[in-house]
């Protein structure tokens, strides 16, 4: 179980980082990532995570996590796959832990 969550975790790292950015990401996409057993745990844990990665003040994008900025949706799109790809990771894992045991 704990090897899947580390799994899980990685594959939503991009759908995370996107929403964080304001892009669009649809469930399809997290399916064909995670599998449809995991999508309700997955856009549930893809939404909580985003919300701490980025901030919006008059339509310009920072980094929540280092305060940098401005981006443009692009830049901080990079920024966060590169500089916090693994901090990331860890957050989404400790969201799915917890939505796991709430199914269990
Ligand atoms: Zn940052």
């Amino acid at each position: 179980m704990g090897d899947g969550i580390e799994i899980t975790a990685e594959k939503l790292v991009e759908p995370t980082v996107k929403k964080a950015c304001h892009m669009n990401v649809k469930d399809d996409e997290v399916i064909k990532l995670v599998g449809i057993s995991m999508k309700e745990i997955s856009l549930k844990v893809i939404d909580r995570v985003a919300f701490w990665l980025s901030q919006e003040e008059n339509n310009i994008l920072y980094c929540r996590l280092c305060n940098k900025g401005p981006f443009t949706k692009k830049g901080l799109y990079l920024h966060l796959l590169r500089l916090h790809r693994d901090e990331i990771k860890y957050m989404l894992s400790e969201e799915i832990k917890l939505e796991v045991k709430k199914v269990i």
